[in-house]
């Protein structure tokens, strides 16, 4: 009796393992995609001369995006916009802020508090006009953006200001 009860605890063991493995598994696949989806971001980098990028752009979009430029504060026309929808790279159509994330700063840009993928974006040091800051720029045309500062009011306690001009406004769709 007691070998037989033994014989099944053994039994249960082993399933157990079994199932853990195959969980373990799977979450370690699933992973891998989500490396693999932002790997790609990176692989389709876009990159064109500045004559290329002159005749795509505006020379205002040319001048943020391509020259680290900044528009007149309270000028772009995203800087007071609150529809529903979903901002994109200017230059290349990077994905990258949800209106959902858009708050009122009254800084005279667009702010977000967060991107829509952190891969969407780079951070890089600025050191320039006598001031340390973190410029953001998109991942995929290196286009300069604007910048990330640590005075958000929100649970994420960042501000990503952002020119208009550097940005596209796609509405959602709203059903009939
Ligand atoms: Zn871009």
């Amino acid at each position: 009796m007691k070998l037989r009860i033994g014989f099944i605890l053994v039994a249960f063991v082993l399933i157990f393992l079994t199932f853990k493995a195959i969980i373990s598994q799977n979450t370690s696949k699933k992973s891998n995609i989500k490396m693999d989806k932002n790997k790609d971001i990176i692989k389709q980098k876009v990159s064109k001369t500045p004559e290329e990028w002159k005749k795509l752009l505006s020379p205002l979009a040319y001048k943020v995006l391509r020259e680290k430029g900044t528009e007149r504060a309270f000028t772009g026309k995203y800087d007071n916009h609150y529809e529903k929808g979903t901002y994109y790279c200017a230059g290349c159509n990077n994905v990258l802020f949800e209106s959902t994330t858009k708050f009122k700063s009254g800084c005279g840009w667009p702010s977000f508090d967060k991107p829509i993928n952190k891969n969407h974006i780079k951070e890089l040091l600025d050191t320039s006009h006598g001031m340390i800051r973190t410029e953001i720029q998109c991942a995929k045309c290196d286009g300069h953006l604007g910048h990330v500062f640590n005075d958000g009011p929100t649970s994420t306690g960042l501000r990503y200001c952002i020119n208009s001009v550097a940005l596209k406004f796609v509405a959602e769709k709203i059903a009939d």
